[in-house]
């Protein structure tokens, strides 16, 4: 349609929001759903983060803030970077935004040029490329192998970077896979990025908290600081204190890029809600208790569902480190045929019928950049787990 920008002519919703509507559409007809398709935490913001905005309503707290975040909050995001990753920033280095998808957004429409490319690891989180797309860019897409724990190698990596590459995009712990890069891992690809000085790095931080096995986040920052001036970390409170709803995300990098993304900024959302900034400094200089209850029930989660899907051997899985995610390949059940007689011929086909057969709501791997999978969040009870892999289980049974 010609009244529509070009911009948009190759993006779309995200799948996951088209998934969330067919669910809606089952639920308006009376019928059951498991929904497994949404990614965000099904805990409540805790009370002392609640307290602290009601607080904040009272004492009027509700006008603009400087547009790049309240000063009180920036400081608590530095001392979070001091605390946790060993990383010093200063305030011009910081931004407060609303989610970490508009930091995101403010880094790629500030940084590219018509042409330039973001190197994007596959499987992805769906929203990389199509912000690439409407800020100008073209999404390079690096595809990864279950083999490899769907991490990127030092080899892949440098075939798919060149002089046109502004960004590579590194998810850890990733949304769809749950891989986290181990520190031996990132070395090998600062190594890489060391011979490509025009590549800067996002590094997306937004599951930090959710990595199982006593392990904790290493970034490339960390491993090789001379990448830091050339690095944005994109963190924010949503995953780890279930605040999704109150949008405030923060990026940290040199301060020329935090510039041009606080005059985007400026002239888009202003400043993120005052309100929810002063819960969010009340996320993270209050008790973090959240963090450890809810990674432990996260972790018990995944064990369960993994162990539940080995009930059928025709799904390949493999166990995440981190986020609240599982990506099972579905290549054994490619060319089989429903009951009903459908043929299985795509994750869309698989991801359908089983929502059409059981109820129960994934989203299809194609949409993160994996064919033949499909993505699973265990971010709902162990109840509704259990059941839903059951049905899971005995639909991809009854395939012949
Ligand atoms: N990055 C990843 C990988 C995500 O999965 C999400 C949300 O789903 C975000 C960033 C953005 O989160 P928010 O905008 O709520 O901070």
């Amino acid at each position: 349609m010609d009244f529509l920008s070009l911009r948009l002519s190759n993006v779309g919703l995200s799948a996951t929001s088209s998934v969330q509507n067919k669910v809606i559409e089952r639920l308006n007809s009376g019928k059951k759903i498991i929904g497994l398709s949404v990614g965000e935490p099904d805990f409540d913001t805790p009370k002392n983060i609640k307290t602290a905005a009601i607080k904040a309503i009272n004492e009027g707290k509700t006008k603009y803030t400087a547009s790049d975040g309240n000063q009180r909050l920036k400081e608590a995001v530095i001392k979070k970077f001091q605390l946790e990753n060993d990383l010093c920033y200063s305030t011009n280095e910081v931004i407060i935004s609303s989610g970490g998808k508009q930091v995101i957004f403010n880094a790629l429409l500030a940084t590219i040029n018509e042409g330039d490319e973001v190197a994007i690891i596959a499987p992805y989180w769906v929203s990389y490329p199509d912000i690439t797309k409407i800020s100008g860019g073209i999404p390079k897409i690096i595809q990864t192998k279950f083999e490899n724990g769907f991490k990127v190698t030092k080899e892949d990596l440098e075939k798919n970077l060149s002089y046109k590459t502004k960004w590579l995009i590194i998810n850890s712990p990733s949304n769809p896979t749950g891989a986290v890069y181990s520190k031996e891992e990132l070395l090998k690809l600062s190594s890489v990025l060391k011979k490509f000085t025009n590549v800067n790095v996002l590094s997306d931080e937004i599951y930090e908290h959710l990595i199982y096995e006593k392990y904790t986040l290493t970034n490339i920052v960390q491993v090789s600081p001379e990448l830091k001036n050339r690095t944005l970390i994109v963190n924010g409170v949503s995953k780890a204190y279930a605040m999704t709803g109150w949008r405030i995300g923060y990026g940290a990098g040199n301060s020329t890029l935090i510039s041009a993304m606080k005059t985007i900024q400026s002239q888009s959302t202003s400043s993120a809600c005052s309100v929810s900034q002063e819960a969010a400094r009340e996320a993270l200089t209050g008790s973090q208790n959240c963090i450890y209850k809810n990674k432990s029930i996260f972790e018990q989660r995944r064990n369960l569902l993994l162990e539940s899907l080995s009930k059928t051997n025709k799904l390949k899985i493999l166990k995440p480190s981190g986020a609240f995610y599982l990506m099972p390949l579905i290549t054994d059940l490619i060319g089989r045929k429903t009951k009903e007689g459908v043929i299985i011929s795509s994750d869309t086909t698989f991801v359908t019928e089983l929502l059409n057969q059981t109820g129960v709501a994934v989203v299809p791997g194609s949409a993160f950049g994996l064919d033949f999978s499909f993505r699973i969040s265990y971010a709902t009870n162990e109840t509704n787990l259990r059941e839903a892999s059951d049905l899971i289980v005995n639909f991809i049974n009854s395939l012949s």
